[in-house]
């Protein structure tokens, strides 16, 4: 049984407020005096917004049906907003949410564009992902190709996000 507690704290000079899902067995106190839980996630709302649109606390199938290792890393990676898109490195040089942009669309780079915009990923997302979730794009569709329990699906959606993190590299060491 978890609970959901939430949490105003002061970070630099702002208030935000964390989630913190604790266990049974409660939290205890972190750094700036935030509790931390012993096992769960700490989301501050300022970010993640990708992975808090379809986020379930249960192991999530994906997990189990991505059987690549070098497939699954990068689809949790995205899953956790824990990447290189410039709509998170934007965050660690305080560039404002507006200018997190991609060098080459100049669209906003969050994980929606690497999905589903990015003209960079253009080839390998017809090979991987579905004209219907390409068609008529929309935050719907998103998180019901984020949702998909359908394993082939999840094992595409898994190597078009590793192939397009691979051509992203090559794209910021050029
Ligand atoms: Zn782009």
């Amino acid at each position: 049984m978890f609970t959901l507690i939430r949490r105003s704290v002061a970070r630099k000079n702002q208030a935000n407020t964390l989630e913190v899902v604790i266990n049974h067995r409660g939290v205890k106190c972190g750094q700036n005096n935030v509790c931390l839980d012993f096992f769960f996630i700490i989301v501050y709302i300022s970010r993640a917004v990708f992975c808090r649109s379809f986020s379930k606390f249960e192991l999530q199938s994906y997990l189990n049906n991505v059987n690549i290792q070098k497939y699954r890393e990068p689809i949790t990676r995205l899953r956790l907003s824990s990447h290189r898109l410039h709509i998170e490195t934007g965050r660690w040089s305080n560039t404002p949410r507006e200018d997190r942009k991609c060098t080459l669309c100049n669209k906003l780079e969050d994980e929606f564009h690497l999905l589903f915009e990015c003209k960079a990923y253009d080839d390998i997302r017809v090979k991987y992902i579905k004209r219907y979730y390409r068609d008529t794009l929309n935050m719907i569709k998103t998180t019901e190709l984020m949702l998909s329990e359908h394993v082939k699906t999840q094992r595409n959606l898994a190597a078009f996000i590793y192939h397009a993190f691979e051509i992203k590299k090559t794209i910021t060491q050029s």
